[in-house]
């Protein structure tokens, strides 16, 4: 069982990046992706660990498929990452600082690699999952949000410049609305963007996007029939080539960043969000690739391990649910 996993799933060490470098302490959980292969490993694996896919770098070049020259060549200052991580401390502008960033610059390129890839596994092989990434606050001329590049729509921006995909459909349940690939891709028909967030939570200027689902705390007992709803409209006017699965834990309510900014959901909602998601694909059979985005916390990684597990499943890589 355990050398199936490696068609569907991407991981790196490296995912583990230290963001209080940067004197940010936000409780970003970097840990959630090696969590979830413990747990996979424990739980199904035998104590064997699974194996997977280990991305590349993307290149500058495809980075800026997706992001503006100017906005890329700013990354190598300081000020950029203290304003997109709303640092109060400013960094020194000199050669540590630099190291620093060219080191978290890399790390945030392999997790781009890393959706990429599992867009490439997932093309191949139907199902793939990056046990990270899913920057959806990335603008194309600015970061946001904890993200300084945008993995999901460099991932598309490059398969598209490959011929490798016409139509892609992005699915984001993170609990924040995905203004960055929503502003990326306004305008652009190739991209279908579904985007199920919390109404009434930052970022508090909503972009554009195909089909918008807010969701407020009065209608979080509907959450899951609002997705189906969803689904069965945005399929009904247009048919991917790909799915990207902007995952988020945050919508869980062991995994948030700010309470009382709208909903949270129990664990056996999340995970059945996730089933429907993936076999909703897998019944049209529609390539799905899957991210994680947002998740905070020490509990974070649970609210991405059934769904993941789910997708080993319906790739038959595990025999059991
Ligand atoms: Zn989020």
């Amino acid at each position: 069982m355990s050398g199936k996993s490696k068609n569907h799933l991407v991981y790196s060490p490296s995912y583990q990046s230290d963001l209080s470098v940067l004197g940010s302490s936000v409780s970003f959980a970097q840990d959630r992706g090696s969590r979830v292969l413990d747990q996979l490993a424990k739980e199904v694996g035998g104590n064997t660990p699974l194996s997977y896919h280990k991305p590349r770098l993307v290149t500058l070049k495809q980075v800026k498929l997706a992001h503006c020259p100017c906005y890329v060549d700013s990354l190598k200052k300081p000020a950029t990452w203290a304003s997109t991580f709303g640092l109060t401390d400013v960094l020194p502008d000199n050669d540590n600082t630099r190291a620093i960033l060219t080191k978290l610059l890399n790390e945030y390129r392999l997790k781009c690699g890393g959706t990429l890839l599992a867009a490439r596994l997932a093309l191949q092989h139907k199902l793939a999952a990056n046990l990270g990434a899913g920057y959806h606050h990335a603008h194309r001329s600015s970061g946001d949000g904890f993200c300084m590049l945008n993995d999901i729509a460099i991932a598309i921006k490059t398969l598209q410049a490959e011929k490798k995909v016409e139509r892609v459909m992005v699915v984001d349940t993170d609990f924040h609305h995905g203004n960055g690939t929503a502003s990326i891709f306004k305008g652009d028909s190739s991209v279908f963007t579904l985007d199920v967030y919390a109404r009434d939570a930052w970022p508090f200027k909503k972009e554009p996007c195909s089909l918008a689902v807010p969701i407020t705390a009065r209608d979080a007992g509907a959450y899951l029939d609002k997705l189906k709803a969803a689904l069965d409209k945005a399929l009904a006017k247009f048919k991917p080539d790909l799915v990207i699965y902007v995952q988020g834990a945050d919508t869980w309510e062991h995994s948030v960043l700010n309470r009382g900014e709208g909903f949270t959901l129990p664990l056996s909602v999340v995970q059945a969000k996730d089933e429907l998601l993936i076999d909703t694909f897998v019944a049209r059979d529609i390539p799905l690739a899957l991210v994680f985005a947002g998740g905070y916390g020490d509990r974070a990684w649970e609210g991405h391990y059934l769904g993941v597990k789910h997708l080993l499943y319906r790739a038959d890589v595990l025999t059991e649910r």
